[in-house]
């Protein structure tokens, strides 16, 4: 994957779009100095607005990943390599094990006052001193088998606690444990492994490769955990029944609904076992059938299969779901929210309660804090 090549792609594409540095970074909701960043190939765009910036300037997944527009005769050989290069890139090629000591803990998760501090934030969008507080001093626990929700209106730094969790960025201060591995301790050549071995990834419905089948997703994490060949087909089988897609396995993700998309984006999180699966707004993109059924799905998995799911959502809704739901606000942790034996309805209302709560008793609410 070549960043400079992508970065003068994407600033092709916006200027064809007539648009400033400054337009494109307002419309998906990020900084100027983001997008400067990406044109000049020294970072990349976060998973979570590969597609949004596509359907903002035209363009395939395929293409930005390529950095260049690609013909329709040549699709299938450019797609073939553009995807080993994702592979290759976003997984990681190194066999390099990560050394987890000692016996399981019962945490699969625990994060330890953890801040991240955005620096260099240019003035106009709510900056003080040039930096955003994305997350301020956090700390929580997640043990094995558990349902978690963060909840938090737009801007309270859930995706970016998600995104140091993922490994895809850092904190400023604090500790964060997978498994009882310090992720700061992972050198950065065995970041890919690490993520590869221990997380499950259900970021919104574009995490699909398009010129894969359904099948060959869901197959493809697994051929990348090096799993044997003769084994792949019959997991793949067996997570699709579980998750009612096995009609759908040979078709395409275009062919298929957007609720049936992201129930594979859970098979393929799911069927390597992971640690622990990350799922981020993962009903933002479906109707509210869809979205109960994908719901009701990591709702199961927790359940039956002691999958450890922590999902963030503004959706009260999605949240109801959970087990426990820890309330975000300007970076902080407000509150938490225990199920226990309560309905979803009942659950759905207590969290209603405790929002409006939050939102009205903000300034006492640190003294009030009970997580
Ligand atoms: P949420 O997911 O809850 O909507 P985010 O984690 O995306 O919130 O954002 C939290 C805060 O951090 C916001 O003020 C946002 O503008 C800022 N922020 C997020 N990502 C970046 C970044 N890459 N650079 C600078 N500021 C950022
Ligand atoms: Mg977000």
């Amino acid at each position: 994957m070549n960043q400079i090549k992508i970065g003068a792609f994407i600033s092709g594409c916006r200027k064809t779009k007539g648009w400033t540095q400054s337009q494109l970074a307002e419309k998906l909701g990020i900084t100027d100095k983001a997008i400067s960043k990406w044109e000049t190939g020294r970072s990349m765009p976060d998973l979570s607005l590969f597609m949004p910036l596509c359907t903002l300037l035209g363009i395939t997944l395929n293409e930005l990943f390529a950095g260049e527009y690609i013909a329709e005769e040549k699709l299938k050989e450019k797609a073939d390599e553009v995807l080993m290069d994702v592979v290759t890139n976003w997984l990681g090629h190194d066999q390099r094990e990560v050394k987890v000591c000692g016996t399981v803990p019962p945490n699969v998760l625990e994060v330890e006052n953890v801040s991240k501090r955005y620096g260099n934030v240019p003035a106009g969008y709510g900056a003080e001193n040039n930096s955003v507080l994305a997350v301020n001093n956090v700390s929580f626990q997640i043990p094995h088998g558990s349902f978690v929700g963060i909840m938090g209106a737009s801007g309270s730094g859930k995706t970016t606690l998600l995104h140091l969790i993922a490994t895809i960025d850092k904190p400023t201060n604090g500790a964060i444990r997978i498994s009882g591995q310090n992720i700061a301790d992972i050198p950065e050549e065995a970041a890919a492994e690490f993520r590869r071995r221990h997380l499950g990834f259900v970021f919104q419905e574009y995490n699909l490769l398009e010129t894969l089948t359904v099948y060959e997703n869901i197959a493809l994490a697994l051929t990348v955990k090096e799993v044997s060949k003769e084994s792949i087909r019959p997991m793949v089988q067996s997570i699709a029944k579980k998750l009612g897609i096995s009609a759908i396995l040979d078709k395409f993700p275009y062919e298929v609904s957007g609720g049936q998309r992201q129930r594979c984006a859970c098979a393929r999180a799911i069927v390597v076992n992971p640690d622990i699966i990350l799922a981020d707004e993962p009903t933002g993109a479906l109707d509210s059938h869809a979205a109960r059924q994908l719901l009701g799905t990591f709702a199961m998995l927790s359940r039956e299969y002691s999958a450890t799911i922590l999902m963030v959502t503004h959706d009260v809704m999605a949240a109801s779901y959970c087990d426990r739901i820890l309330f975000m606000k300007d970076g902080e942790i407000k509150a938490a929210l225990n199920r226990g034996q309560e309905s979803k309805q009942a659950f759905f209302a207590d969290i209603l309660q405790k929002i409006e709560w939050i939102e009205g008793e903000s300034h006492v609410v640190l003294e009030a804090v009970n997580p």
